[in-house]
């Protein structure tokens, strides 16, 4: 074989690795934003997919989050769908268990259990969430984008359809593109809706729009946000305005995976056209496979950059590359920076350690306390306008509201007596307090007590609570009464 023969059987076989066409595209040179031209213009990316290793984990996992995602307000679960977020009852239904805004305590420990999680995730995986887990991510890449490939086919198809003339193919396609993004957009936004009124009180809204016009314009306000987002916005999202990317340089540390050009053993990077016999070269043949695959257009060969969501295709690009070209794969892999210099990553290292011990604290005992929560909440209160009441059976007389929290979701009737000081009475109007399942309810009491039980003007008093359901509580009241003279001491 002649000398060029053999250099064009060298194009050709790294044009088409692993037996796929590879489409060679311009990508972005600039250095400020991939997205952006030198005229300030933006330049809509067209990432090449590459259905490598990690692509298919990704899907995996992109597949698994969705059906969770439809799931949750859909299966019922101790007599409400999984997750209901109830705001007009103020009833918050996860997972069989109902919470009040009084569980505050449990709210704080989820929002801080939340926190420091995503502290830990991203100090420990990187952009993993980003490219594996993001709703942005997941919705764009495994459930928008397929469908435009689909329709419109690769992106050099895409491009050349875009700058056609229209006509009915093109009006066509376009439709056809269109109307499935938006039923797309709108099953998810009817879902994200649901998990807030449920899907019962969706539909029942269809059937009357006028008694939910809230729900109704939510779901269509979100409908347009996500038609604008996956199909125009897009990648601006995580490198213009999602802030998840710049708080990453903060949780980052050297040990924090990554994704990165292998450079001592690709460069100097040449093309496959330009290695001749004798000329120094790296394993990188300056294709730009990975830039082209990657959905920020960023050039990762560069270096760790913001714009770099984690995503792994530039890994999968770059592997199906090294494979045509008869080479090891890994030229663009997962590492981190104390691995890039030589080191070992180390897997335990304080900050980890803390985040660790945090997150444990918080979820740890928001377990605890789901695990042994009580069936009710009770919580005796001041009530009406004078501290107290001297009677003339030379009683002290305080007023009080019982409140009462169901936390069953069974009806639950609830008795109450006075356990100390001796000779105080209880007066409850109008007998037992029947609470509904989950369901608060308030009642006036007094409490009448001999006014010699009083010192320096107060007396602790204490009540038990029970109900029919073997609920059981002690509960104490700092009583009010007369002072020196006035109590005849
Ligand atoms: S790193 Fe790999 S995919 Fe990227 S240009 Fe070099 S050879 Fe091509
Ligand atoms: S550089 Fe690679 S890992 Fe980062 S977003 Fe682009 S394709 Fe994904």
């Amino acid at each position: 074989m002649t000398a060029p023969a053999a250099a064009k059987e060298e194009r050709e076989r790294a044009a088409k690795p692993a037996g796929r066409e590879r489409v060679f595209e311009v990508a972005p040179e600039e250095e400020l934003l991939y997205s952006m031209s030198a005229d300030g213009k933006r330049k809509f990316i067209r990432p090449v997919l590459h259905r490598g290793r990690y692509w298919k984990v990704r899907r995996a996992m992109a597949w698994g989050l969705f059906v969770l995602f439809v799931a949750l307000p859909l299966v019922p679960l101790g007599g409400h769908p999984a997750v209901h977020l109830d705001l007009g009852q103020r009833l918050f239904h996860v997972l069989g268990t109902t919470f009040h805004p009084t569980d505050n305590v449990l709210l704080l420990l989820f929002g801080f259990g939340v926190i420091v999680t995503v502290f830990f995730v991203g100090s420990t995986f990187g952009r993993m969430w980003c490219g594996y887990a993001c709703p942005q991510t997941v919705y764009l890449e495994f459930f928008f984008r397929p469908v435009e490939l689909f329709l419109e086919g690769t992106p050099p198809a895409q491009r050349k359809l875009n700058a056609a003339p229209m006509s009915a193919r093109k009006a066509g396609i376009k439709t056809a593109k269109w109307a499935i993004w938006t039923l797309l957009a709108l099953l998810l936004a009817s879902t994200f809706v649901a998990y807030f009124v449920s899907w019962k009180g969706l539909l029942a809204g269809l059937a009357s729009p006028g008694e939910a016009t809230g729900a109704l314009g939510t779901v269509a306000f979100l409908t347009a946000l996500m038609l604008f987002d996956f199909g125009w916005f897009r990648d601006q999202m995580c490198t213009v305005a999602c802030p998840y990317g710049r708080l990453q340089s903060v949780m980052a540390d050297p040990d924090t995976i990554l994704v990165a050009y292998d450079a001592k053993r690709g460069d100097p990077k040449v093309k496959v056209k330009d290695r001749v016999a004798g000329v120094a070269a790296g394993d990188c043949i300056d294709c730009r496979s990975c830039v082209n695959a990657c959905p920020t257009g960023t050039d990762i060969r560069r270096g760790l950059q913001s714009e770099c969501i984690g995503t792994a295709q530039c890994i999968d690009a770059c592997d199906e590359v090294m494979l045509g070209q008869k080479k090891p794969i890994g030229l663009i892999k997962y590492t981190s920076e104390r691995e890039e210099a030589g080191g070992t990553r180390r897997l335990v290292r304080p900050r980890n350690l803390i985040y660790l011990a945090l997150l444990t604290l918080a979820w740890g005992s928001l377990a605890f306390l789901l695990l042994t929560r009580a069936d009710a909440l009770v919580e005796i209160v001041r009530g009406g306008r004078e501290p107290y009441r001297l009677l003339v059976t030379g009683e002290v007389a305080n007023q009080q509201r019982l409140r009462v929290t169901n936390q069953l979701d069974v009806p639950q009737s609830f008795s109450v007596e006075v356990l100390s000081p001796g000779g105080a009475r209880l007066v409850l109007a109008g007998g037992p307090v029947d609470v509904p399942p989950e369901k608060v309810v308030t009642v006036n009491v007094v409490t009448t007590v001999p006014a010699e039980v009083f010192r320096d003007g107060q007396a602790t008093a204490r009540y038990l609570v029970t109900s029919d359901r073997g609920f059981r509580k002690e509960v104490e009241f700092l009583l009010l009464g007369p002072w020196g003279k006035e109590a005849g001491r």
